[in-house]
């Protein structure tokens, strides 16, 4: 657990693509830090999940809008992950297949989708105290957080990650010449979708991944954000 606490209202923002190691740093940082771990691509993925569940196309975006109208998302901050909470139904379970995945990228690109998610991220952050993660959270949903990194690593190095954390999950089915295509698929729509595309904010620190171990990517964001809020290093 934590030892240091660093500024109680500190809003740390998280961004880059799939696979750099964003989960790992954030809930490493949420621990270190004394702050709360908000993962907000699992509100995109649990939104994506009820329109399959209810065969709404991913492409309708005045269908998806009606469907938002309609639904609850609420993340409760774990120790380990979050709990995603669908209209009251607890799908933290549910949402890390492909298939919601890739659900999950295609809804994630309408603007009013991301209007309502964007709001009520805001809201879960307001009071600071938090590391959020995402695509956005730099450049859209907190522009003026207190320490903004962004993550990336090359793809093949991304994806061989990703297939590893599935294998652990147990869903050896994928290959990982699969894996990574998927995730080049998944990158290509984030990062060219015409409404906040994912792309470091200006002011955000770069942390290249790439020739680096996950344990070496933590301890570089951990000095990064203690930099940042003048804050002691802690022994965790
Ligand atoms: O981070 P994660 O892989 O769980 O996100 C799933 C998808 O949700 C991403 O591929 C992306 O399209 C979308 N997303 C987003 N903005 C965020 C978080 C996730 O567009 N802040």
């Amino acid at each position: 657990m934590s030892s240091s606490s660093c500024e109680p209202n500190a809003i740390v923002a998280i961004d880059g693509p799939a696979g750099a190691g964003k989960s790992t740093v954030a809930r490493h940082l949420a621990r270190h830090f004394g702050l709360l771990n908000l993962e907000t691509g699992a509100m995109y993925r649990a939104f994506a999940l009820k329109a399959l569940r209810f065969a709404v196309p991913l492409d309708e975006s005045k269908a998806l809008e009606d469907l938002a109208a309609e639904t609850t998302i609420c993340l409760e901050p774990g120790e380990d992950e979050n709990r995603v909470l669908l209209d009251g139904e607890d799908v933290t379970g549910l949402i890390r297949n492909q298939i919601v995945t890739d659900a999950a990228s295609r809804v994630s690109v309408f603007p009013a989708i991301r209007v309502w998610m964007v709001r009520l991220q805001q809201e879960m952050g307001a009071t600071g105290g938090v590391v959020m993660e995402g695509r956005d959270i730099g450049t859209v949903v907190f522009p003026h957080a207190s320490v903004k990194i962004f993550l990336d690593a090359a793809p093949e190095v991304r994806g061989l990650r990703r297939y590893d954390q599935l294998g652990q999950r147990g869903d050896q089915a994928t290959q990982p010449e699969e894996v990574i295509r998927n995730l080049r698929a998944r990158d290509e729509r984030d990062r060219n979708r015409p409404d906040s595309p994912l792309r470091p904010a200006p002011d955000a620190v770069l942390l290249d991944s790439t020739h680096m171990t996950l344990e070496e990517v933590v301890r570089a964001a951990e000095a990064i954000v203690q930099a940042k809020l003048g804050q002691p290093l802690s022994s965790s």
